[in-house]
């Protein structure tokens, strides 16, 4: 996957040498690129924003740079990225969105600032490749450079690939729309609590009926609305009662 990333802060990018998604940069499965969009600025401040047009506080980001940025990175022709704007007024981003973009070969992130962009840029790269604009949830963060590591992240672990035991994408939280059951390690027993017996019983049916009962429950807990959004059809008759 090809992924550029447009923002006025291209240090926040530096964890993208780290861990996993370093690894897969190394390994050729993620090509990224970073870049400042002071690039596509003209005047001897790099000015980039502007005062909102209707008055109200803040600075809006200007369109000009914004345009010459998306011409540079996604040119008339050759095949169109998919542009990913975070903004707070977006879709909210889950875990199906995540694999949606890892099907993407390639995406193109533009990190807002101030009040956000001009909405006259998305318009207009609305009617060159698809745009899709995303919240990370309901709260507002300084700028959108934290919001793009954050769906990175989410999406390059389902890269083929990159996660060493494709099990785990599976069995855990978001994959079949409940909450993962808790998990243990050693040893038996910790500061007097013990690991449930059943997991260490060595019976595989017991174990699974017991992970997917105790995923049921604490997703009944915690997040009611996610087992209220399951299929009829996902849940069995040996389901726990909830
Ligand atoms: N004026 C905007 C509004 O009320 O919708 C908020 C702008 S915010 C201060 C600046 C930038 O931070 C946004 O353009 C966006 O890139 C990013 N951002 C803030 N909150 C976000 C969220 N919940 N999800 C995704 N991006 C967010």
């Amino acid at each position: 996957m090809r992924v550029d990333i447009v923002t006025i802060f291209p240090e926040y990018f530096g964890p993208l040498d780290l861990s996993l998604i370093g690894k897969a940069r190394r390994n050729g499965l993620l090509d990224l690129a970073v870049h400042d969009l002071r690039t596509w600025t003209h005047d001897v401040h790099r000015t980039v924003d502007d005062t909102p047009y209707g008055g109200g506080p803040g600075m809006v980001m200007r369109p000009e740079p914004w345009g010459e940025a998306l011409d540079a990175l996604a040119p008339a022709d050759a095949p169109a990225p998919r542009l990913v704007v975070p903004t707070p007024a977006g879709v909210p981003f889950r875990q199906a969105l995540a694999h949606e973009l890892a099907d993407e070969p390639r995406l193109l992130f533009a990190c807002g600032r101030y009040e956000g962009i001009d909405q006259r840029v998305l318009e207009h790269a609305g009617t060159r490749m698809p745009v899709t604009e995303v919240s990370l949830g309901d709260y507002v963060l300084f700028g959108g450079e934290v919001a793009v590591l954050v769906i990175l992240e989410a999406v390059t672990r389902l890269l083929p690939g990159v996660l060493g035991n494709v099990g785990s994408l599976e069995e855990e939280s978001h994959a079949h729309g409940l909450l993962e059951a808790p998990v243990y390690t050693k040893p038996p027993t910790w500061r007097g609590h013990d690991v449930p017996e059943i997991l260490r019983s060595g019976d595989h049916g017991r174990i699974a009926r017991w992970r997917r009962d105790e995923a049921l429950l604490r997703t009944g807990r915690r997040r009611p609305d996610l087992l209220a959004a399951l299929p009829a059809e996902s849940l069995d008759k040996r389901d726990v009662t909830l």
